[in-house]
């Protein structure tokens, strides 16, 4: 697999102390992320592992995978890997390591993945589709049709909101999604607009105006827990 980067996070992406992996490639051009060499396919930078590396070095880590730690695969777009990903994950769980992704939910057969991933993190960025597509440049649709089928038939399920001033701070877009949806297994997060990313952009940065206002993400927050779970980040 080619990875960008890896390393050792308590917390952030899944439960307890993880061994992370960040994966190379992305099919969606978000015009806030925080990590836009992660996006094209190949990078210098990048290093390739193969199934049996990674597995082998979450075995040499077990004793680091303390408060019900494991392994996470985030990007990137950690699905565009798809076979070796799916390879690693069945191994990790024979090897009995916990195992968290974190997608953008746009893989056709993302489903395949669910059985054997215990923390599932699913970003949706914004419930509009052509509003999505001027952000992203990429529709949302199998996205939240992946949306649906997880929350159908996972246990857990972790939903991730990047909040954007102008993008995507309409409450009502997502209370519209949600509703039509049975969110009893889900959590939602929400991630305030931050710039930690903007000095790596090498193309022009176009998010003028990306921070939320505390009055803005209180009514957000506050339309939100009306219909769904949402958890403090
Ligand atoms: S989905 Fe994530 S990695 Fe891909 S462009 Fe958007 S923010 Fe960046």
């Amino acid at each position: 697999m080619k990875v960008l980067q890896k390393g050792f996070n308590y917390s952030q992406d899944g439960p307890g102390n993880r061994l992370v992996y960040h994966l190379q490639g992305c099919n969606f051009r978000c015009k806030w992320c925080s990590n836009p060499e992660s996006m094209k396919a190949d990078y210098e930078k990048c290093r390739i592992y193969s199934v049996d590396e990674i597995v082998n070095e979450a075995e040499r880590s077990k004793m680091m995978f303390f408060g019900g730690g494991g392994v996470t695969f985030t990007g990137g777009e950690p699905t565009l890997q798809f076979e070796e990903l799916l390879q690693t994950l069945k191994k990790l769980k024979e090897a009995d390591i916990h195992t968290a992704i974190e997608t953008n939910g746009s893989h056709p057969r993302l489903l395949e993945l669910s059985e054997y991933v215990d923390f599932f993190i699913m970003d949706i960025k914004q419930p509009n589709d052509e509003i999505h597509k001027k952000y992203t440049e990429h529709s949302n649709k199998t996205t939240l049709k992946n949306l649906e089928l997880l929350t159908k038939s996972r246990k857990q399920l972790l939903v991730r909101i990047p909040l954007i001033n102008n993008v995507n701070t309409d409450a009502d877009e997502f209370i519209r999604l949600f509703s039509s949806l049975d969110m009893s297994n889900v959590n939602v997060e929400i991630l305030p607009y931050h710039e930690y990313g903007k000095c790596k952009w090498v193309e022009e940065y176009e998010i003028k105006d990306g921070f939320v206002s505390e009055e803005k993400l209180k009514e957000f927050t506050d339309k939100l827990k009306a219909v769904v779970n949402l958890i403090k980040t």
